[in-house]
């Protein structure tokens, strides 16, 4: 089988690489390895960071490209690939745009890990992925084959020409696209790249185990960022694979504290650190305590700030008083009681002494005090939802090989490459990048 761009594996990063060769007038075959498509993009918050949008302009908040290339840089503690910064932050707002117009509809707003201002512009997933797909099997240039696993690239003389799935060959006259996603769902992998997580729990797409990063390593293809694999903090230890069960009340207010009631960490850091610092804690277990008036911050049907629901559902305990609620969390009720009454008095003053805490998340917002009844707590642990770490790309997304140089025919988008994120991740730029990064590696792989 021949086609023009060969797209392998059918996310968020796989449909925009098809519908920008598509529109540059190819032909495209998209091989998904599961029955159906999504991947980890369906599963997740939908949170994606683009800055300067109407829906933020609507919120009254002034965000700008500068501000979002600082927090990824500083999020990131510069060791992100500016090159890849510079490509995210100069797409950005064309690719919101752009999704717009593909029918994609963006809700709301938050505050997530690491952003300066509230830059969470949010999706329903299901209703992304069912938009991009419509749109590109409205094109008679384009064939899906959903389970369909690609085994293996293809190379001619020092050229990525296709690859083979389920025995077969299938060529690509102008380039290959892997968009495959991360490893989260691949012991084997996780133990080698991340093995300071192995109590983290795992979550992500079934078909997320590292296929794309091996047939890229077999071409010779680079690494980067991957040593900083992180889990992710405020997922309830119940969690099962394939869940989103993730609350993140510490951006609205809420403090962390352990099963002695003691506070561990600046709360307003990116979840990623907080996460590491969760997994040193007795049985890697902690709670997000928080108040009535946190509550009433409630966001429905936004999975991360919506607590209400985690009421609903019996995730979030509820109690009168901070004694009763430790006694219900299994928290020492005097720990508990002096961590809180210690945090109020700082936040009267505007700054925790015990760990510098200045802001709600990344030094935005006032903190709160924990002092209206009733009394929350959500147990969190650390889960590993995403590998921020993978394929070395070029801002073109021309995969690179160990030394740097761009692999003839190869491209690669998505969770399944790395340079971007740099140390830490801040909320919003995984989707951010598999939209933005998926947009340029198909329509390089088209004109290749
Ligand atoms: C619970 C959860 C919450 C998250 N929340 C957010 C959030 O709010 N904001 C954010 O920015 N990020 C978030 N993330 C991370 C983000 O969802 C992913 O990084 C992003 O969706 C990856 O998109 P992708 O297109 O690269 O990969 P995916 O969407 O995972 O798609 C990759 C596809 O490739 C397929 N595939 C794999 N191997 C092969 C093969 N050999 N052949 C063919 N197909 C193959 C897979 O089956 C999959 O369908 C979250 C992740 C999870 C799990």
């Amino acid at each position: 089988m021949d086609t023009d761009v060969l797209v392998i594996g059918a996310g968020l990063a796989g449909f925009c690489a098809s519908l920008e060769a598509l529109a540059a007038g190819r032909e495209v075959v998209l091989l998904e390895k599961q029955p159906e498509v999504g991947g980890s993009t369906v599963l997740s918050g939908g949170a994606m960071a683009f800055a300067g949008t109407d829906v933020q302009a609507e919120a009254g908040i002034e965000d700008s490209d500068d501000r979002l290339r600082e927090d990824l840089l500083r999020v990131g503690e510069h060791r992100n690939d500016p090159a890849l910064v510079e490509a995210y932050v100069e797409a950005q707002l064309d690719t919101w745009r752009w999704l717009r117009e593909q029918g994609v509809r963006f809700t709301s707003v938050q505050l997530g890990g690491g952003q300066s201002v509230p830059r969470s512009n949010r999706v329903d997933t299901r209703q992304m992925i069912g938009a991009l797909a419509e749109r590109a099997g409205a094109s008679h240039r384009f064939t899906l084959r959903t389970g369909t696993p690609a085994e293996r690239l293809i190379r001619e003389g020092d050229r990525v020409a296709g690859a083979r799935a389920n025995g077969e060959a299938i060529r690509a006259r102008h380039g290959v696209v892997l968009a495959s996603g991360g490893f989260s769902r691949d012991e084997v992998l996780l133990a080698l790249f991340a093995p300071a997580q192995r109590d983290a729990l795992r979550t992500g797409g079934r078909g997320n185990t590292g296929d794309g990063l091996r047939m890229a390593c077999a071409m010779g293809a680079g690494l980067a960022d991957i040593g900083y694999i992180r889990g992710t903090f405020g997922t309830h230890p119940d969690a099962g694979p394939e869940q989103l069960s993730i609350i993140h009340a510490i951006y609205k207010g809420g403090i962390a504290v352990n099963r002695h009631g003691m506070r561990f960490i600046d709360e307003s850091v990116s979840y990623k650190i907080i996460g590491d610092a969760c997994l040193q804690q007795p049985e890697g277990l902690t709670f997000q305590i928080f108040d009535q008036a946190i509550m009433d911050l409630s966001v429905p049907g936004v999975a991360t700030s919506d607590m209400r629901a985690g009421l609903e559902d019996g995730r979030v305990l509820q109690a009168g008083t901070l004694e009763a609620l430790a006694a219900l969390a299994g928290i020492d009720p005097d720990g508990l009681h002096t961590t809180v009454a210690r945090y109020n008095a700082d936040a009267a003053t505007g700054r925790d002494m015990a760990f510098g805490r200045d802001g709600l998340s990344s030094h935005y917002g006032a903190l709160r005090a924990i002092g209206t009844a009733p009394f929350y707590a959500f147990p969190s642990t650390s889960s590993v939802l995403a590998t921020y770490g993978g394929i070395a790309v070029d801002s073109q997304m021309r995969v690179r090989d160990a030394f740097g140089a761009p692999i003839p025919g190869l491209y690669a988008a998505g969770e399944v490459t790395g340079g971007l994120h740099g140390a830490a991740y801040m909320t919003g730029s995984s989707l951010g990048k598999s939209s933005i990064f998926g947009r340029i590696a198909g329509r390089n792989a088209a004109s290749a």
